[in-house]
């Protein structure tokens, strides 16, 4: 597909619209909840660009993380690169959270995310309240370590801090595939003790790791759309109507 998006072909443009739309639906509404039916008609008229780095020959290759570079692209689009002003930085949440195991940093970086205990368990195949505890201790945590806390402030600075951990990234950082690996199981135990020590030093492989078992969850839940369902977005960036296709027996007649 992005070959051909690259290529300003409609083949991809179609795909775009049919297979990623509905996923792209879904980040809004829980990202945005409210104006993610007027968010995407612009978001969808951002990406009808040939040129993005997003369909250029280095982008991602797997679902997942193309996925997670389009999140990226989308939550850009809305809120502009600019870092907001935020009451958390990444030294402190290393000071506050020195403690804390590399799972455990994923459940915080997942409120960060703005994701619910529910969703949170959903995606790490945990139990919620495995998650609860550790979220409750990360509250405490950060009150020891502000002059000003109030609770959830690791959700209300989460652009913030996404873009914070999204520049840090450093010599020793893994690849996305890495995580690809340890979702699906496919690495050894030393691999994985390896990751987790990393992980536990660097805020920016955490968030690398949480958005792809965030854009792991999207892929799984989200349908395609019909031909029904993408007419009008394919009206909207000037792709030529679909002709239904004749059926076996029509043809054969
Ligand atoms: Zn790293």
């Amino acid at each position: 597909m992005t070959r051909d998006c690259r290529g300003n072909l409609a083949e991809g443009w179609s795909y775009l619209i049919s297979y990623y739309l509905p996923m792209i639906r879904r980040l809004l509404a829980h990202y945005y909840p409210g104006r993610d039916q007027a968010l995407l008609a612009g978001v969808m008229k951002r990406l009808h660009d040939p040129t993005l780095p997003l369909y250029g020959a280095d982008a991602p290759i797997t679902d997942r993380e193309w996925v997670a570079a389009l999140r990226l692209q989308v939550i850009d689009g809305v809120e502009g690169t600019d870092a907001p002003a935020s009451d958390l930085d990444l030294e402190t949440l290393t000071a506050a959270f020195e403690e804390f195991t590399a799972t455990e940093r994923q459940f915080l970086w997942l409120s960060t995310m703005a994701y619910s205990l529910e969703e949170t368990a959903l995606m790490m195949n945990l139990e919620a309240s495995t998650i609860g505890k550790a979220r409750e201790r990360a509250e405490e945590a950060l009150r020891g370590k502000l002059d000003s806390w109030k609770r959830g402030l690791l959700t209300t600075n989460g652009h913030g801090l996404c873009n914070l951990a999204r520049a840090a990234r450093g010599e020793k950082c893994l690849l996305s595939k890495a995580y690809i690996d340890m979702l699906d199981g496919r690495i050894t135990w030393a691999q994985k003790r390896d990751y987790e020590f990393h992980m536990v030093r660097c805020w920016h492989c955490v968030d690398v790791c949480c958005r792809i078992r965030e854009s792991d969850h999207v892929v799984k839940v989200s349908k395609p759309l019909t031909p029904e369902e993408a007419a009008p977005f394919r009206a909207q960036l000037g792709l030529p109507e679909v002709k239904p296709k004749k059926g076996f027996f029509k043809f054969l007649s």
